[in-house]
């Protein structure tokens, strides 16, 4: 071939290959099609040379099957001239055999005539922390987290999907991981083909996706998320076999763009949770599932997560006296989380806690919590040597690794003695893990610190708790006590917990005692403890000093 049109291909190439690492450049000539590609791409897609004839076809070859067909067509439409460049996103298979995420950019330069004479480009390496899902293709979480920031700050409104599945795991144990991973292409092919059309897909972690849908009708999206429903409860085959799974949802619809995209994604999350947890995987939708219509609730809840980054300002804490049955004396308190600011006056946690829950920050707002009820109730141990703190803790915290470790280094920081401190754990705790909820108890245990179950009866909480911990408190939720003077059903549902409790050794304490009938009702049982409106409601420690020192 020409060696003139050789020299200028290099020339060209010399003045733009100062490149970065992770970065490849290539300039073909496309009358001969030979490319010059750098030294870097060579070394590490393992290529045959820097000159390579016919690289469309050879790179081609390095790029995963699944995106071949969309590269193909895109290099044919360069050199028929019908179009004068690429953009484009692939997988690559590098030298090592893994493939890495791709971002390649290519364009055309035409002769004087206009003819096509130069194809020159730049691939990006992404490496693994990719934008791009390597099983499914799609765009992956980081790509999610980036779009939906750049949403918020364009202020475009959309709706956001969280779809998720019930029984992978078991797909997983029962027919392998290989089989799994077919699973979920399937799967997200089928969630592309419903709604590309007016939006995004992506890949969450684990077997969670998403969808950024231009469209806020929520009642056509709900409608797809019931065609998508459909089609996985009666049509998804991978094998020739049935895969029995089932889908979750939440969707929250974004038009509020001064919040920032962490609020979004607990928001989005809580909605998510609420369908597989409580509504069998129907479309939760955020604002539907509050009860109330506050516009604002998500500002709100913008606000009460910034206040964790401040250092916990705007949180307090009120204390509820739990007191001894039998005698009528001070056993301990229930430290409840409170937070107030100026704009918003003080708000429930019962609106905040659930959310929150689903939060990154939370875990750091429970250490405020623990180390805020340990320091401010100190003082009462002189006059109750037995007092008991009990102090609420989420499932949140529970399954970060080291809250072992910032509990012990709470209790050794406030001086607080552990064997008077009881942690309640709220009915979700029992989706956790049993090995680690079972580790985490015995060190407790070992170091008598006290466990009590929360709402028993309620929810989640079931037999199944007793016989697998060994707890020290079972507590009854008001649910069953409000009613108790004239409900038969309440008398037995208390009587049949508490001798449940007795079984397993455990005490019992019931919440919600608001009047002096409730309490000459409940101490027919076996009941160690009672907490209600009627002892005294949750007050701050100044006041609950007032009234017990
Ligand atoms: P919970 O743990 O079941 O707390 C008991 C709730 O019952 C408290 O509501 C308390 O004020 C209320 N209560 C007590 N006695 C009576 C009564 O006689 N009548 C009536 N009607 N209500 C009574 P609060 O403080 O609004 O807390 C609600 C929930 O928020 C708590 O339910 C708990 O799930 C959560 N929460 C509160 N503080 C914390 C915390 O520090 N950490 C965590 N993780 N959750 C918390
Ligand atoms: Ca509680
Ligand atoms: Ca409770």
């Amino acid at each position: 071939m020409n060696t003139d049109r050789i020299k200028r291909l290099d020339k060209l190439f010399d003045a733009f290959s100062v490149i970065a690492e992770g970065n490849y450049v290539y300039v073909c000539d496309m009358r001969e099609d030979l490319s010059r590609w750098s030294q870097n791409a060579v070394d590490y897609f393992d290529l045959p040379d820097v000159y390579i004839f016919d690289a469309g076809s050879v790179w081609e070859e390095c790029i995963h099957p699944d995106d071949r067909k969309v590269y193909r067509e895109s290099i044919e439409k360069i050199f028929k001239g019908e179009d004068l460049g690429h953009d484009m996103q692939y997988r690559a298979l590098a030298g090592d055999g893994n493939y890495v995420i791709c971002t390649c950019r290519g364009v055309v330069i035409t002769d004087d005539d206009g003819i096509p004479e130069y194809f020159a480009g730049s691939i990006r390496n992404h490496g693994s922390l990719s934008y791009i899902d390597t099983i499914t293709g799609l765009r992956s979480l980081y790509g999610f987290f980036d779009d939906i920031k750049t949403m918020i700050r364009k202020k475009s409104s959309s709706a956001v999907i969280m779809i998720g599945t019930k029984g992978f795991s078991s797909v997983n144990d029962v027919y392998g991981y290989s089989f799994g991973n077919k699973v979920l292409i399937n799967l997200s092919a089928a969630i592309v083909e419903k709604f590309s059309n007016i939006g995004t897909v992506y890949r969450l972690d684990g077997t969670k996706f998403a969808v950024i849908s231009s469209s806020m009708d929520t009642d056509m999206l709900a409608d797809i998320y019931h065609s998508l429903q459909e089609y996985v409860s009666h049509d998804l085959y991978i094998d020739g076999e049935r895969v029995s799974i089932s889908l979750n949802a939440g969707l929250i619809a974004a038009d509020d763009f001064e919040i920032g995209h962490e609020t979004l994604y607990s928001c989005l999350k809580y909605a998510y949770y609420e369908s597989k947890d409580r509504h069998l995987g129907e479309l939760v939708i955020f604002e539907d599932s509050l009860s109330g219509d506050d516009r604002h609730f998500i500002e709100q809840i913008n606000t009460i997560r910034s206040s964790i980054v401040n250092d916990c300002e705007g949180f307090y804490l009120c204390y509820q006296p739990i007191i001894n049955a039998a005698s009528g004396t001070l056993r301990g308190a229930e430290a409840l989380i409170r937070w107030r600011n100026d704009r918003y006056g003080s708000v429930s946690p019962v609106r905040f806690i659930p959310i929150l829950e689903q939060d990154i920050l939370f875990p750091e707002l429970g250490k405020w919590i623990m180390r805020q009820a340990m320091t401010e109730c100190r003082k009462l141990l002189h006059k109750y040597p037995d007092f008991r703190l009990n102090i609420n803790i989420s499932y949140a915290q529970l399954e970060k690794r080291d809250f072992i470790y910032d509990v012990f280094s709470i209790i050794r920081e406030t001086g607080y003695p552990k064997e008077n401190l009881c942690f309640e754990m709220t009915e979700r705790c029992r989706l956790l893990d049993k090995s680690i909820l079972r580790n985490t108890f015995d060190v407790f245990r070992q170091h008598k610190i006290k466990i009590a179950i929360d709402d028993f009866g309620t929810g989640f909480a079931s037999i199944g708790v007793l016989r697998d911990f060994k707890v020290d408190t079972v507590k009854i939720d008001r649910e069953y006590v409000k009613n108790i003077t004239t409900s038969v059903a309440d008398q037995n549902t208390v009587s049949f917990i508490s001798s449940l409790a007795d079984a397993f050794s455990a005490d019992v304490c019931v919440e919600g005692v608001e009047d002096e009938s409730i309490r000459d009702c409940l101490v027919k049982y076996k009941i160690k403890g009672l907490q209600g409106y009627y002892y005294s409601k949750p007050v701050v420690i100044g006041d609950f000093c007032d009234r017990y020192l």
